[in-house]
């Protein structure tokens, strides 16, 4: 890799179950392979398993704290400005009465305590989940984690992208790639890591439903104006393939290949042995193998253009 800055890769996908972490973890250890500094994220943070699929171990784990407002009765006077306020109603005021927060609708925003007329708001935190960092077999891996029943699981991801931030701002050239792996769906965790990507791959399935979550996904990367390209794993499935690539290709959306139904995927998933890395002995002809050395011939394609065009 040529750059400064790292180019990043961003693998997600409109509906769970598609393959996505999958794919992350072999186009990283494919990268990785080539002798590449390679950092993939997970920023699937409600279920984070991508070092499962590399049998690796979390570590460095730090907590995410998160704002929370702590009320002071003796200086209250029960004025009710801070519930009026609160926009996702996290605080009930009943005349005459102390405001009641219902801290799980809280945003954080911190609007209460910067307008409390008295300062009987302070400002408190809590853990809302964790974020890990992990060398696994040369492949550096960070990892986000909400705690359980906690819903801001944004913050868990600006979490993880602040750690990067500060890493390409302090070292840029500590990693030549990075590949992101986020949580399915089109939601604002999501829009979220897909901003940082240079390019983003969906993974999607050869079903009528993997069609229409494809296509919200890939509305999301053009309002973003980001560059894709898709992968159809499980592409043998029913023997719909053919018939699935060229609908794709009739919408002119963008395929950087497939992946068919495979024995050695399935054990390489079990094992948590990445079917493309060098030190594992998978089946060199086998369809996932030629499948991914496929896939990852047309990425360095992209890559070596995406150089180019950065000089
Ligand atoms: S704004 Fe301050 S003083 Fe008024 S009800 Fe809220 S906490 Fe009490
Ligand atoms: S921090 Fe914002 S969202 Fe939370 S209780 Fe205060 S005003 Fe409401």
């Amino acid at each position: 890799m040529k750059n400064n800055k790292p180019i990043t890769i961003c693998v997600t996908g409109g509906k769970g179950g598609t393959g996505k972490t999958l794919c992350a973890v072999n186009i990283a250890v494919m990268l990785k392979n080539e002798g590449n500094k390679v950092l993939l994220i997970d920023g699937d943070v409600e279920n984070p398993n991508t070092y499962l699929l590399l049998s690796g171990e979390l570590e460095n784990k730090t907590e995410v704290p998160f704002f929370k407002p702590k009320f002071l009765e003796e200086k209250c006077s029960k004025c009710g400005l801070c519930a009026e306020n609160c926009a996702p109603h996290a605080l009930l005021h009943i005349k005459d009465s102390y405001p009641i927060p219902m801290l799980n609708l809280c945003s954080g925003c911190q609007l209460c305590y910067k307008i409390c007329p008295e300062d009987a708001i302070i400002p408190d935190s809590k853990t809302i989940g964790w974020t890990y960092s992990t060398e696994i077999n040369g492949l550096s891996l960070f990892l986000g984690e909400l705690k359980p029943s906690e819903a801001r699981s944004a913050a868990v991801v600006e979490a993880l992208l602040s750690e990067l931030d500060n890493i390409i701002e302090n070292d840029p050239k500590k990693y030549d790639i990075i590949v992101l792996d986020t949580a399915p769906g089109a939601h604002c965790d999501v829009e979220l890591l897909l901003d940082k990507a240079d390019l983003i791959i969906p993974v999607t399935e050869p079903t009528r439903f993997g069609k229409l979550d494809l296509i919200r996904i890939i509305e999301l990367i053009e309002l973003l104006k980001k560059d894709y390209k898709v992968i159809v794993n499980r592409s043998s499935l029913l023997g719909y393939r053919d018939q699935f690539l060229k609908e794709l290709k009739e919408s002119n959306i963008k395929i950087l290949g497939d992946i068919p139904l495979d024995n050695d995927i399935v054990i390489s998933y079990c094992q948590g042995k990445p079917l493309m890395d060098k030190n594992n002995d998978f089946n060199k002809n086998g369809g996932g193998f030629v499948a991914f050395t496929n896939i990852f011939i047309n990425l360095k394609k992209w890559i070596d253009m995406k150089e180019t065009m950065q000089g």
